[in-house]
């Protein structure tokens, strides 16, 4: 008997799943909407111009591989700090943030989890929001979480419950952590304005909760500033601690770079420092030290005031072909007499929860080869200007 001949399947991740059924899919022009990433108006990943020029210079200038630090690049720590928190910020200026590169935004959530679960002990609690991204519910628990929801979407409005949010986060206990979502929440699209901001973070200052944002998409929706108003706010509030998980896969196009950084904000310089060392440790232990290529990509582009300016125009491109996408969907529904879909147009980035049943969805499936997440979520930035004639034809017949 082999030892691992107890062993059970683990479940399969739905999102791949519904991939696989989608690649088999012998219909022609068959349409992917449940994809997780950005495809251009070619249905491809972008290779950023900007990251393509300082790939060529690192190429040309090509180096032995060494070990990075536990931490990372140095010179990708600062230049993140920078982009999270602002160049001015008042927190940097004191030494108050702890940052360390990470293997993507999921490492950083899994090294600051277990970083939080050692400080919390045995009654650790996350709140997460309803609904969320599926990782953050098993990165948690899998840490030794309690796992706790408040609500959030509305599926009458479509949009922000922000009554439920402020009245479920208000009875959670002092100490626990509370993800947000920074900006283009995932799966919903569904994004709290500066004044909602404040009135949350007002609550988690109250209850003496832990603020943990998650910024996979900072520049996706209105510019790399703006995206970040959750963390300036936080900044601004006087709470003393909080995390900040953030993410390049999608603002550089290098999901499989692997780029992300955890940024743990304490009272002091000093807590800063502890910070720091607790974080390496955690990293120790898990994959020693990150990979070098990626942080070096993101560092010569964020480094360069010129490529760097050149990177926010190219992101202000992947933005602005989703708003555009939002827009013409919209207006092609209306025009085919569906009921009002322009909530989708204030909904952020790329994702968005379409209203439609899964009932609806499985009819897109089966009689239109269009494939959505059976929640409804669908990936705006599949949409292009071949494709969404035929699927505003086709949500217009599944939802009359
Ligand atoms: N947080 C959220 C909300 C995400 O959607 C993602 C990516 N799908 C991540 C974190 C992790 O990103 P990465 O690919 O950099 O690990």
């Amino acid at each position: 008997m082999s030892f691992f001949a107890s062993l059970e399947m683990a479940p399969g991740d739905p999102i791949l799943g519904l991939t696989e059924t989608y690649v088999a899919d012998p219909r022609p022009g068959k349409i992917n909407l449940g994809v997780g990433i950005y495809v251009d108006e070619q249905g491809r990943i972008p290779l950023l111009p900007s990251v393509h020029e300082v790939e060529q210079a690192l190429a040309a200038a090509a180096k032995p591989r060494g070990y990075l630090p536990i931490d990372g690049l140095a010179a990708y720590n600062r230049l993140t700090q920078q982009l999270v928190f602002g160049a001015e910020s008042p927190l940097l200026a004191a030494g108050r943030v702890a940052t360390a590169q990470t293997i993507g935004g999921s490492a950083a959530l899994r090294v600051a989890a277990d970083l939080l679960k050692q400080v919390a002990g045995a009654g650790a609690k996350v709140a997460i929001s309803n609904p969320s991204w599926g990782n953050h519910h098993v990165v948690f628990r899998t840490a030794g979480f309690e796992l706790l929801e408040y609500r959030y979407y509305s599926a009458a409005s479509h949009g922000l419950d922000l009554a439920g949010m402020l009245e479920d986060l208000g009875k959670l206990e002092p100490g626990t952590v509370v993800l947000l979502h920074a900006c283009c929440h995932n799966p919903t699209g569904v994004d709290l304005d500066a004044a909602q901001w404040q009135q949350v973070i007002g609550l988690l200052k109250e209850r003496r909760l832990l603020p943990f944002v998650d910024m996979a998409y900072q520049g996706f929706d209105q510019d790399t500033e703006q995206d970040a108003t959750a963390v300036r706010l936080l900044a601004a509030s006087g709470i003393e601690a909080f995390v900040v998980a953030n993410s390049y896969s999608k603002s550089f196009s290098l999901y499989g770079e692997r780029v992300g950084a955890l940024s743990m904000v304490g009272a002091d310089r000093g807590e800063a420092e502890r910070l720091q060392s607790k974080i390496k440790q955690v990293i120790r232990t898990i994959y020693s030290s990150p990979s070098t290529h990626g942080a070096a990509l993101v560092a010569g582009v964020l480094g360069s005031s010129e490529l760097r300016a050149r990177w926010e125009e190219e992101l202000g491109g992947m933005r602005g072909r989703i708003h555009a996408m939002r827009a013409g969907f919209v207006e092609k529904l209306a025009a085919l007499g569906a009921p009002d879909f322009g909530f989708i147009n204030r909904q952020a980035g790329m994702f968005s929860y379409s209203g439609l049943s899964k009932a609806q969805v499985h009819r897109l499936r089966d009689e239109y080869a269009i494939y959505a997440l059976d929640s409804g979520r669908i990936c705006v930035a599949a949409l292009n200007h071949a494709n969404l004639d035929t699927v505003a034809a086709a949500v217009a017949a599944v939802t009359r």
